[in-house]
Formats: C-alpha cells, structure tokens, sequence
C-alpha cells in the first residue's frame, strides 16, 4: 500500500508507467490513478476455456491461440484488401483474415503467437477466422492476458491492450487499499451492490461474466446517484428558501378571467391549476415544469399563474424562446387581460431606445403588471419592481444558464417552466430532475386527431393540388421546408424557390407569404399577423413557426424533406394544425433513405401521442439527440445509458431523494466519504448546473 490520494496522484507513479506513457494516457483521459482504475473495460473476451475450432460450428464467436505461418495480402476490388494468414492453431492448420486493415501484414511475421477473436466461418473445406480483435502474445502464459477473462479497454495507438491490462493490473495492488467505500450501508444493501474495491477488481479482472456484469452495475448505479443526489441537493436549496413576497388569498381576478373564456377547463388543466396554486401559496419558491402536448391548452395555465401574482399586486413575467411567440402571447394576453384592468406589455428586442427606456422605468416603478418578452428580458437593465412569479414557454429554447439568470432577478420568484415537447421520463428525470413536474394528459375536447399521411416527393404538386382545394374552402395552410444550421443560405433558396414555384403553379390565385428567419423583425411580424387575420392563406415558411403558433383556421400542414426533421420536431409542427374543430390533415413528403427516417414517418402516422412519440425518438436517435434536451443542460455520463439503464435510474433517484429527505446536509459522519466523493464529482464536471 502507497500513501496519497489516488485521485490526485499523477498516473507516472504507479509502477511501470514513466513519463512517455503518462503522456500517452492523457489522450484517453487518463492522468490521475483513479483516471486509470476508473479506465473501465469496453468489453471482455473470455480466455479462459479455450475451445477448438473443430467443436465450433460455422457463424460462432470464437477465441483461439494461433501462430502465424504465413500471409498474403490480396486487392480483390480496387477499395477491398483481404490480407489472410495461415496459422498453427491447436489441432493443425486454421486462416485469420482481415478486410482492409492495409498496415496489418507487417505485425504478422512467421512464428508470431497471436489471441484471435472473431467469427467462425467455412471457406474452401478450410476452417477460418473472420478477425474481430487481436493480440500478439509476447511474454509467455502471463496470466493477465490469458486463461481468463480479459478486458478489452477503449485504447488508442501507442497504448496497447497489454499495457493497459498491465498498468491497470499494478495499479489495483498498489492503490485499491488506498479507496474507501463511499455508499451508505444502506443504499448498498437496499440495492444489493458489489462493494468499491471488489468492484473495482472484478470490473478489470472479473471471475464471471456474472461478476463483471455486478462490477458494471455497481458503477453505473454510481454514476447516477452522485448526479441524482446532486440534484436532490440543489433543489433542497432552493427549497429551502422564504419567498419575500405572498399572495393574498382572493381569487377575484382569476374567477373573472375564467368566466371570460368561453370554454370550461379540463380537469386536466384544473388539476394543474391546483397544483401551481399550492406552490405559490406555499412560502418557498416553487420550481415546476408543466409538461402538456401541444394544443393541450398550456397558455391558459400560464396566465392563471402571473394573473395570482397580478391579484396580489405583484408582477410577472413570460418568457417566450422567440420574437414571434412573444408577439403572440403579448397580443393574447393583452386581449383577454386589458378588458380587467392589467397592463400587459411586450419587452421586444427591437424597440426604439426612447421607448424602452420609458417601457423599464414603469416596469421599475411597478406599473406594468405582466412583461412578456424574448430573453431580452434577462438584460441587466430590466429591473422589476415586484416580481413574484416567472413562467417560461416552450422551455426547451432556453438554456439552463438563463433559467438561472431570470431567477436572479426577483428574490427568488416563484418558476413555472413549461413545455410542449413531451420529455420522456427517464430524460425528465434528469434534465429536470430538480423541478416538480406537473403533467397535462389531455387535450380540450372536440379535437380531431390530425389526419397524417406519408408522399413521395414526386407526389407534391397533387398535394399542393389539395392545399389549393382546401384553401378554397376557407381553410389555411402551412407549408414547411427545413433548416439546417450548416447552410442556412442553401435552405433558403429552396424555401424561396418553392414559394415561386407554388405561387406560379399549383397556388396561382391563392394568397402566399414566405416567412423565413433571415426576414427583419417587423417584416415576420407582419407576414404572422396577415397569416393570423385570414389575409395570407398559405404561409410557406422554415422552421421558425415550430413552437406555440396557434391559429385555429389553419387545417393543412405540409412539412418537405420531413426526413430532415427528428420526431419531437414533427410532431410540434404537426401540432399547429387541428387547433379548430374541422378535420386536419399533415402531410410528410420525403425520401427514405435511412431506416430511422422511415422509422420517425411511420411513428407520425401511428400515433398523435407526444409522449409515446418522444419515446420513440429516444430509442431512435438515443438521449444525445432528443431535441432541447441537450441544451437543457443534459449531462454526459460515462457508463450509464438512460435507456438501458432506466431502471438503475430510477433506483438511484429513489435512493438519493430519501438520503437527502433524511439529512439534508448529509452531515452524519457516516456520509465523510460521499461528501468527499460527491465534491470531486462535481468538480470533474461530472454534475449538472453550472449557472452564472
Ligand atoms: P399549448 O399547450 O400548445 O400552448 P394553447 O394554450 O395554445 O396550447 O391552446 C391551444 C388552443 O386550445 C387555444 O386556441 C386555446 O384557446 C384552446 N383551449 C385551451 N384550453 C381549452 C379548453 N379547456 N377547452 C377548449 N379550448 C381550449
Ligand atoms: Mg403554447
């Protein structure tokens, strides 16, 4: 046993590994002993029954010793190489072949012993090895290498396989003493985990498969509770605070705005509703996210929410992730709120000095109740008055660093995020695993599934035939092409040539705009308006209308090149159409290239449902992916797969919520160790918000 910190001692002091291979360890991460012992192997091959070729069927996995006799390499094809060695394996002769691994002759000198795994096959009444993995034997029965199972890691040139098993092997008689167990008693217990140092051995060494897969769990498990009790922790801070402000019991205003809608809520909406009142009522900050699909009817929520700040006599603020939306939610809000005596105003980027600066002095002064507005809203100069409560749409254009900026700016206001892209719930878990969440699982009755069918391209001007006729007929339509960050100005050609080619075939007559992100501020704005007011019938546009447009009469949606867009984002676009009562039609041209593409259509047309949509996406695309989660501030961790892994997740969120429930500082002396451990976690980075 050595003395220090393996989390501190630099790798070139384990034995064996000089200044060179530390250096050549930093490039896989790896600079610290623990770096080192945290190396976890990618997979293993089981060395330890070596069994002949000749009790293998074709098709099979297999693990042989062999050495080489010979070798060829042949160019059957000009970008084919099959390089082929005769070897002596146990029994007699066997051929190892590679496919294009030019450089790979060279290792292959007559004599040379060789682990060779890969698949079984027969070629020519002669047995043959595909070639997976290898390793040049060099020193004689090591028992690391060989007459086990042996871990194969992630490794790059210059270290090989052998090394690492070394190193690593070294590394674990010197250091694994030096590691203390930092998991409750009671979370090991609870989830019947492999303790750290056998872990550790059994990870790089295992006896079993069945003890590598234990090692692996036990690691993963890790991984998740430190993030799960990170956010357990950050939330109890919140939590934890007084708001300076409360809300006077009466509900006046909000009755009155109810009775004004013209439609009842739906128990969904209600049951929300009551939820949020709660919070605000409560005397510590609320943090939730409102998750509802879209149409589900989220705005009028939100309105309930700042008008009980307004009723006090304190402010709100909504924060829209786009000028366009912002517009929308000012005019909304203005229309149904001005009738009861609140003013409303709309923060936009692109006022005029003069009257932005007045616009922030009533904001300062308190005489604007609600400011609805674009991040413009986080700037330093927007000072409020009152600011009791701040809701936040369509959460998934903003980033976590402004959700910190914007709580900043009251004394901790009340938070209400929300949502129109259903997150599926092990990703909810944490990205947002520090909110509340609040759920609406129902649309507003009377609503219509969108009619949703898959063309070819070719088949677009018969579809654009369509448009025309339901145009026609009074309806609107919304034709989208795609954005691609890479080549802005190439999409928005062929938005721009679409549109011309529409308003001089198939829509001649017909009323079209083209509305793209490029356009000026007022310009969109405009182009919105005429849309929302019936005077543009067919709006051709990019992506910029995909979150919370809302206007009722528009029944067809017509996405191009659909295989350009993830699920999440089909399904809001899909979700602007069928707002009114008249049947709905999307229709999704593309060319199915890919298996996901054709994948994501059929989902489309299976089902309206955002959750199962998004769910969907997930097993599709995998987490990385899932729009808004990444920006939201998803970590990325290193074993852990959230959708493999789901169970161990809810098992480690379980677990940290109950720890911190219980000591909320985790003062006992008993949690010494997953302090310490919980500090370097977020310190590698490995956590979660880093607001400011
Ligand atoms: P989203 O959740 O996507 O933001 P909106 O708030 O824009 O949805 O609501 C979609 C439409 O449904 C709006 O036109 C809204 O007026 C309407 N709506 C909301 N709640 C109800 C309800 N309870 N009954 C009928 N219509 C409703
Ligand atoms: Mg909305």
């Amino acid at each position: 046993m050595i003395n220090g910190d393996p989390y501190v001692t630099q790798v070139k002091h384990v034995k064996m590994i000089g200044p060179r291979r530390a250096e050549q360890l930093a490039r896989l991460n790896v600079y610290t002993v623990h770096d080192l012992l945290y190396h976890f192997p990618r997979e293993y091959i089981d060395r330890s029954r070596l069994i002949s070729l000749y009790e293998r069927k074709p098709g099979d996995m297999v693990t042989v010793v062999g050495r080489v006799i010979s070798c060829q390499e042949n160019r059957p094809r000009p970008k084919l190489t099959v390089t082929k060695a005769a070897m002596e394996g146990d029994r007699g002769l066997f051929y190892a072949v590679w496919f294009n691994r030019v450089h790979i002759k060279k290792m292959l000198k007559p004599g040379t012993r060789m682990y060779i795994s890969g698949k079984l096959v027969k070629g020519f009444g002669n047995l043959e090895v595909q070639v997976h993995d290898f390793e040049i034997i060099t020193t004689g029965g090591d028992s690391l290498h060989a007459g086990r199972i042996v871990p194969v890691y992630p490794a790059t040139g210059g270290v090989t396989q052998r090394m690492l098993r070394t190193f690593i092997h070294g590394a674990l008689e010197e250091w694994l003493q030096n590691y203390r167990e930092f998991l409750p008693r009671r979370v090991l217990d609870g989830e019947d985990l492999m303790i750290l140092s056998e872990a550790l051995k059994q990870v790089h060494f295992p006896d079993s498969h069945a003890l590598a897969e234990r090692a692996r769990r036990r690691f993963v498990f890790e991984e998740l509770f430190l993030f799960q009790l990170q956010l357990a922790l950050l939330r109890r801070n919140i939590v934890r605070v007084e708001k300076p402000y409360r809300y006077r019991p009466s509900n006046e205003l909000i009755k009155k705005y109810i009775a004004g809608l013209g439609f009842n809520l739906t128990s969904a909406q209600r049951r929300v509703v009551r939820e949020i009142m709660e919070d605000m009522e409560s005397p510590h900050p609320m943090h939730r996210l409102l998750q509802g699909d879209v149409g589900s009817g989220k705005t009028v929520v939100a309105i309930l929410t700042l008008l009980k700040a307004v009723e006090s006599g304190l402010q709100g603020a909504l924060m829209a992730p786009t000028e366009v939306l912002a517009e929308q939610h000012y005019l909304s809000l203005n229309r149904s709120l001005a009738p009861l005596g609140v003013r409303v105003a709309l923060l936009s980027g692109g006022m005029p000095v003069k009257d932005r600066r007045s616009m922030l002095e009533k904001i300062a002064m308190g005489e604007l109740s609600i400011v609805v507005g674009t991040q413009a809203l986080l700037q330093d100069d927007v000072v409020f008055n009152k600011l009791a409560v701040v809701v936040i749409d369509e959460q998934h254009r903003f980033g976590v660093r402004q959700r910190g900026s914007l709580q900043k700016k009251g004394v901790c206001p009340d938070l209400l995020i929300m949502t129109a892209t259903p997150i599926p719930r092990t990703l909810s878990m944490t990205a947002y695993g520090d909110l509340d969440m609040s759920v609406i699982d129902a649309l507003p009755p009377g609503r219509q599934p969108v009619r949703t069918y898959y063309v070819a391209p070719g088949e677009l001007p018969r579809v654009f035939s369509f448009v025309a006729r339901q145009v026609a007929e009074g309806r609107q339509a919304y034709v989208v092409c795609p954005l691609v960050e890479e080549s802005e100005h190439l999409d928005l050609q062929a938005a721009e040539n679409l549109y011309q080619k529409l308003i001089e075939n198939e829509l001649r007559g017909y009323r079209v705009a083209l509305l793209h992100g490029r356009m000026k501020r007022a310009d969109k704005e405009q182009v919105m308006q005429q849309f929302r007011s019936g005077q543009v019938d067919v709006l051709v546009s990019t992506t910029v209308i995909e979150v919370g447009v809302d206007v009722p009469n528009a029944s067809v949606m017509v996405i191009v090149d659909a295989d350009r867009f993830g699920l999440a984002q089909l399904h809001q676009l899909r979700g602007r159409v069928g707002r009114g009562g008249d049947q709905a039609h999307c229709i999704l041209s593309a060319r199915l290239r890919s298996r996901e593409a054709a994948e994501r259509i059929k989902a489309m047309k299976f089902s309206q449902d955002g959750f199962y949509l998004a769910e969907k996406d997930l097993q599709i695309r995998g987490p990385g992916d899932i729009a808004g989660v990444r920006q939201s501030g998803m970590p990325e961790f290193r074993l852990a797969n959230l959708i493999r892994d789901r169970d161990l997740l809810q098992a480690a969120r379980r677990q940290a919520m109950a720890l911190v429930n219980a000591d909320p500082e985790l003062r006992a002396g008993e949690y010494h160790y997953l302090r310490l451990a919980l500090e370097r976690y977020s310190q590698r980075g490995g956590g979660y918000y880093h607001i400011g």
